[in-house]
């Protein structure tokens, strides 16, 4: 647990939007969804580097989480910058399962039966692409692999296109053990809709938040993006009140970056058509405004959420955590990963399997795990995360209470992160005393700039242009 650092003059949840300091500082930078970043795995790091970590994380029996990935989409959203694979052809997924089974298999080899599964989440793509009986058989396939937690402590999350449910999906996904649901909303507004050919319409969102209520599900998120074409401060508003009319217990608010060179699909989108910077600052303004106004408390990075969601309390009682799912409340499990390009941490390493859904399944026909990148994480790498996870979760470092943790004297250890600190706190993003950090209000929206000062692989203009702008 965390010592709140938090001053007394700064209300918990409280952000303040400076418009110059938030232009100034919103450089390219890492989410910090795990560090080191995936941009330092390497090829040295080895499939048999992995099982021998699977081996020894099989002493110390913590829970597992389980990441999912299904790549497929049945149309393209222009913004998209993910790993995805569009297309309408069924039998191109019917292989791809039967390889993730053959993961499935590979992977619960390796981990002693009585390690539970405490979190799952499926990610894509789309995972709502996959039929009923496609969904059924894998979390037949999961459970008869895995020990799934049956209990109401599981964590079973779900990304969901609106767009790709029918009535009776939701009912279908609970009874699957699901009990959190992401939706990918971006926007309400037709016109927008169209230009980044993303259509759903509200009513089809509200059903299905309807049934999600209905079936019990403990959290439902949306996600929303800002900066997309035809967007205006006033349009946004509109999807604000239609998205806090349906009280979502979550809201992840992302910035549209536009990299047509680096993303095909995005060149779909005409530039002339993107709000300028002024207005997307001022739509980030408003929104921020408008969310705390509607009762939202402000997480960090891109999140909010209602007062008693579990995030809330989490970061409230200094246990909120940070992994490749965002913000989370489950620390201290080892995540396994299953699917094209998905990246798992098992102890101190990672491992990333092949984004290559060709070469994924030509290991796989091998009988062989499709790893194809990894990191084992040294200690200064594991004190700098450390470092990292405080500034993003619980908004700074207790110089004294880290130094304990990790057997170290922070203000020697990092004396230059100390020096390069002074500029942000002339600025008023952080106070800094000779026992901690604390990030203040203007600090928060602008959480990874901070954060950025303990990453020792971002010394270069070269590194930072590997990432999106923070806003
Ligand atoms: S935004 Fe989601 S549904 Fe749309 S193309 Fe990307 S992964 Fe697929």
């Amino acid at each position: 647990m965390h010592k709140r650092l938090i001053p007394t003059d700064i209300e918990f949840g409280s952000i303040s939007f400076d418009a110059e300091l938030v232009s100034r500082y919103s450089g390219r930078g890492p989410r910090y969804t795990s560090y080191p970043t995936a941009v330092q795995f390497t090829d040295e790091f080895t499939a048999a580097d992995y099982r021998a970590a699977v081996l020894a994380s099989n002493e110390n029996g913590r829970p597992l989480s389980l990441y999912v990935h299904i790549p497929f989409c049945a149309t393209l959203c222009y913004y998209c910058g993910c790993n995805k694979i569009v297309t309408r052809n069924a039998a191109r997924v019917t292989d791809y399962l039967d390889y993730l089974y053959a993961e499935v298999t590979l992977q619960a080899e390796l981990f002693d039966n009585d390690r539970v599964v405490e979190q799952l989440h499926f990610g894509g793509g789309t995972p709502t692409y996959l039929d009923d009986e496609q969904m059924c058989h894998l979390m037949t396939h999961l459970s008869q692999a895995f020990t799934l937690e049956t209990g109401p402590s599981r964590e079973f999350s779900i990304e969901v296109d609106p767009r790709s449910v029918h009535s009776g999906s939701m009912q279908l996904l609970a009874k699957l053990g699901f009990n959190r649901l992401s939706l990918g909303i971006q926007d309400f507004n037709p016109l927008v809709q169209r230009a980044v050919n993303r259509i759903q319409s509200t009513g089809e969102v509200q059903k299905l938040v309807d049934d999600a209520r209905k079936y019990a599900y403990r959290s439902i998120s949306f996600d929303l993006i800002y900066g997309l074409p035809h967007q205006s401060v006033a349009s946004f508003d509109t999807t604000l009140d239609q998205a806090i009319a349906m009280r979502p217990d979550r809201l992840a608010i992302y910035n549209y970056a536009h990299l047509p060179e680096r993303f095909k699909g995005q060149r779909m989108i005409h530039a002339k058509d993107l709000p300028s910077a002024e207005t997307k600052l001022e739509i980030l303004r408003h929104t921020i405004e408008k969310l705390i106004d509607a009762g939202y408390v402000y997480i960090g990075m891109d999140h909010f959420a209602l007062p008693e969601d579990d995030l809330v309390l989490a970061k409230q009682d200094g246990t909120l955590q940070r992994n490749f799912q965002g913000y989370s409340t489950h620390g201290g499990s080892d995540l396994v990963a299953l699917g094209v390009s998905a990246i798992g941490n098992i102890g101190n390493t990672y491992a990333q399997n092949s984004v290559s859904t060709i070469e994924y399944e030509a290991l796989l026909s091998n009988r062989q795990l499709p790893i194809k990148k990894g990191l084992r994480v040294d200690e200064d790498d594991q004190i700098r995360a450390a470092a990292i996870q405080d500034i993003m979760c619980h908004d700074g470092i207790d110089f004294a209470v880290f130094g304990q943790r990790h057997s170290i004297n922070f203000s020697e250890y990092f004396a230059p992160e100390l020096d390069r600190l002074t500029d942000l706190a002339q600025d008023n993003l952080i106070v800094f005393t000779d026992e901690a950090i604390t990030v203040t209000a203007k600090g928060r929206l602008l959480l990874r700039s901070i954060a950025m000062i303990f990453d020792r692989y971002l010394a270069s203009a070269e590194a930072h242009k590997r990432f999106s702008r923070a806003i």
